[in-house]
């Protein structure tokens, strides 16, 4: 295999190639490492197993003076290198252009805030140039303090005195800061709840009294709103169920589970189990939020209401000083939640958060250095032995995809041992996402800019913060768009942000073909689902031709039908769709979205017709009243609002309902969560039958054979964990019948079902043992939050 590394920060003149050349050596790998303006590249091939341990060494034993701000690594197919070469830096490249994501808080930073005798002695705003904030206090390029949050804090003598020291840590650090002359926190209390905003904020207390306060009030079970580097967290004691559920009550979110911070690494492991890159992604200085399994040991402190009925916790550790301070006053693990309401963006400013959360929060910890743009938490879940991102966001956010696609002669680049040349006049792309886990995304050159993740379109203030942020990301960039790229939802707020944009209202024009010339101004329309599999393919450096297996719940078709299980052909010429899912309709739409027992109505009734209406032994006709089945059958009877559907995600929804694990869902995703969870481990080799039909004018996938077969199951007693895995194992079985009959090798699998670790891990063995090369997500998600990258690849193609 071949290891793609990118290493920034302090990497630079401190021995860090000889080091990197010594350990690939020693590991006896080839390939290459050299310089640039924007850091370290390594490529490095060899045994997955010696890879590994080059990948986790490149950390632990590194140069004593070198500091990694961020390490980005990516798994691709060998290319064949000879040896281990230092090759030439490269000159040029705009350093000035990359704006680094926020690093979380270093060893000596840390150190220096533990230390009584120190000056920062408990500061919570201490950072060096190897941590701190940056990607949220940027103001525009180039980085400094002036361009920054930071302008209206003026350095104290002993601060400017690190500041312009080049043998000092602090030399140049731009949010340079300490208890005289830098940003401070205070608490903001009083009855939030019944006094009207006017009337607020009544500071009480400052400085560290302000951050003893909030604990004790953790302590006490309140609700505390604390401001962060990339927005507010609503904390609460993680042991504490009445408060946990109270949280839960006023920020609308049901069951949704809530990350979690702990106080330190050892402290996880008391409740989570924590593998080697687990471990080593929480102690990252991109600081996610990382999905482990929780440990069965019937200890857990944690309350149940933190994540019902799952048994993953989602984890991570104080990432800023503020955040470290108040978890070593509290030794115990908090639930951290992004400050917002249900599915809003996450609050920034402090009299904002006073508005919007004060019907959750009881106190407010905030402080006065004020959050350029909001940067939630980011999410990564280990799967197969890799990182796989499920939300980009904070310490990921913005650093840039490098797109190297045929078009730019990659491989041959590869295979000449020199680094691809920039695409030539190559024309700006704005590509505004998907509706759900929007993020936006901006080529310059051969470079995409990927948005932090912004949120759920449903919302005003997602709208806002959707609009937001890319005129933040033009400015930022000094780009202007040539091309703008969009989904083919008609009604999508950012298919009308597109079309305002360029001012084409109407229709766009699918993308399913390429090398066709665009006039301008420049609108594509980007189809959902090839925009999963061309963000696939990007992050893994892979060329035409491929089969693409396209899964999730929800993506407008070229047919105006609702896809979601679909399989493509992509060659350099076209992208077609080849296969997909016998379609079914939706009960109410949107409302079948919410409830899997429509959707397994719909199913049903497919199959029996109308004599379904009778079947009482079935368990999505007892969840519904007598009352409801009469609507739905006039509906179904009409096709009334019964639009047509193709997606796996339902699929998964009604197989939930027809097991009576869930009828009605909570949030986004629950029913096929649920289905996952049910496996608990089970190991079968059984399926059902999912029959690939030749039907006009594309084969199908006919569910109704496994529909049936999943019927007599449930009559028959069969535990839901053994259908459930004979359900996952019947969708992976058909995916390697239709890879069989594309006749490609390479098979793509994108789409928020691939978030889902045993259908992503059975799929990978099962198509490699049929002798396919499957390809996954790593650092872009698998879920809508990638759609903006394959969006900026299909208008690429396009241009031809
Ligand atoms: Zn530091
Ligand atoms: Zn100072």
């Amino acid at each position: 295999m071949r290891l793609k590394v990118t290493v920034r920060g302090a990497v630079q003149g401190v021995g860090f190639r000889p080091f990197v050349f010594r350990l690939a050596a020693g590991l006896g790998l080839t390939g290459w490492v050299n310089n640039s303006p924007q850091g370290v590249f390594i490529e490095a091939e060899g045994p997955r197993a010696a890879l590994e341990q080059f990948r986790l060494r490149l950390e632990t034993e590194k140069p004593p003076r070198s500091f990694i701000q961020s390490l980005e690594a990516s798994w691709l197919d060998a290319t064949g290198f000879k040896d281990f070469q230092i090759r030439a830096s490269e000159p040029g490249g705009d350093r000035t252009a990359l704006v680094l994501p926020d690093i979380a808080t270093c060893p000596d930073c840390l150190r220096e805030i533990s230390d009584p005798k120190n000056r920062r002695h408990r500061y919570p705003f201490t950072n060096c140039t190897n941590c701190g904030p940056r990607f949220s206090i940027i103001e525009a390029l180039p980085y400094d303090r002036v361009n920054t949050s930071m302008r209206s804090f003026t350095m104290c003598p002993q601060c400017q005195a690190e500041y312009d020291d080049p043998n000092d840590r602090r030399f140049h650090a731009q949010p340079n800061a300490c208890p005289v002359c830098g940003p401070q926190i205070e608490l903001w209390r009083g009855s939030v709840r019944e006094n009207t905003v006017e009337q607020l904020p009544r500071s009480q207390e400052r400085g560290h009294n302000a951050l003893l306060a909030a604990a004790q009030a953790i302590r006490e079970g309140k609700i505390v709103a604390v401001k962060g580097l990339g927005g507010f967290h609503l904390i609460v004691a993680a042991h504490d169920e009445p408060a946990v559920r109270r949280l839960r009550e006023r920020k609308h979110r049901e069951e949704k589970p809530f990350a979690l911070m702990f106080p330190s690494p050892e402290s996880v492991k008391t409740e989570g189990e924590v593998s080697p890159l687990e471990d080593r992604l929480l102690r990252s200085p991109e600081a996610p939020i990382v999905l482990l399994k929780k440990t069965a040991n019937g200890k857990s402190q944690i309350a149940n209401a933190v994540v019902p009925g799952n048994p993953n916790l989602g984890v991570m550790l104080p990432s800023n000083p503020l955040h470290h301070l108040l978890l070593a006053e509290l030794g115990f693990p908090v639930v951290a939640t992004s400050g917002n309401l249900s599915d809003e963006p996450i609050c920034i400013d402090e009299h904002e958060a006073l508005d919007r959360l004060r019907d959750i929060a009881d106190i407010f910890l905030v402080h006065n250095r004020p959050i350029v743009r909001h940067v939630d938490d980011s999410i990564v879940r280990v799967m197969l032995d890799r990182e796989l991102v499920l939300r980009r966001a904070r310490g990921y956010a913005p650093l840039p995809i490098q797109l190297r696609s045929a078009e730019c002669g990659v491989r041959k680049a590869v295979r000449e041992n020199a680094r691809p040349a920039q695409i030539p006049n190559s024309k700006t792309i704005l590509a505004v996402g998907a509706h759900l886990k929007n993020s936006i995304a901006l080529s310059v050159g051969n470079q995409v800019f990927l948005s932090q993740h912004i949120g759920d379109l449903e919302t005003e203030q997602a709208h806002a913060a959707f609009r937001h942020v890319i005129a933040d990301f033009e400015k930022l960039y000094a780009a202007k768009p040539q091309i703008i790229a969009a989904d083919l939802h008609p009604d999508y707020l950012s298919t009308k942000f597109a079309d305002e944009f360029t001012g084409s209202a109407g229709s766009p024009r699918p993308v399913t073909a390429g090398a066709q010339g665009i006039a301008h101004p420049a609108r594509i329309g980007v189809q959902h689902h090839i925009a999963h599999i061309l963000s696939c393919m990007a992050e893994n450096e892979i060329e035409p031709p491929v089969m693409g297996v396209s899964w999730d719940g929800t993506g407008y078709g070229t047919d105006g039908t609702i896809w979601g299980c679909e399989f493509f052909l992509v060659t350099h010429e076209s992208i077609k769709r080849v296969a997909h899912l016998r379609p079914f309709c939706l009960p109410g739409g949107g409302q079948a979205v919410k409830e899997p027992r429509r959707t397994a109505l719909g199913l049903l009734h497919e199959i029996y017709g109308d004599t379904v209406f009778e079947r009482k032994d079935l368990a999505p006709i007892t969840a519904f009243s007598a009352a409801e089945l009469d609507i739905l059958k006039i509906m179904l009877a009409r096709k009334l609002n019964a639009p047509m559907t193709s997606s796996a995600g339902r699929l998964f929804d009604a197989v939930a309902s027809l097991v009576n694990l869930r009828q009605q869902i909570r949030f986004e995703g629950q029913a096929a969560m649920e289905l996952e969870f049910a496996l608990r481990g089970i190991e079968t080799e059984a399926h059902y039958n999912l029959s690939l039909v030749t039907r006009h004018p594309l084969p199908v996938l006919d569910w109704s054979p496994m529909v049936e077969e999943i019927l007599s199951d449930v009559k028959n007693g069969v535990p839901v964990a053994i259908i459930s895995a004979k359900f996952h194992n019947t969708l992976v079985e058909e995916m390697v019948a239709v890879a069989k009959k594309s006749g490609q090798q390479c098979v793509m699998l994108s789409g928020g079902c691939f978030q889902n670790r045993y259908l992503t891990e059975r799929a990978v063995r099962r198509l490699r043992a049929e002798g396919f090369r499957p390809y996954w997500h790593q650092r872009v998600p698998p879920n809508d939050g990638g759609i903006a990258l394959g969006q900026v690849v299909a208008a690429w193609r396009a241009k031809g």
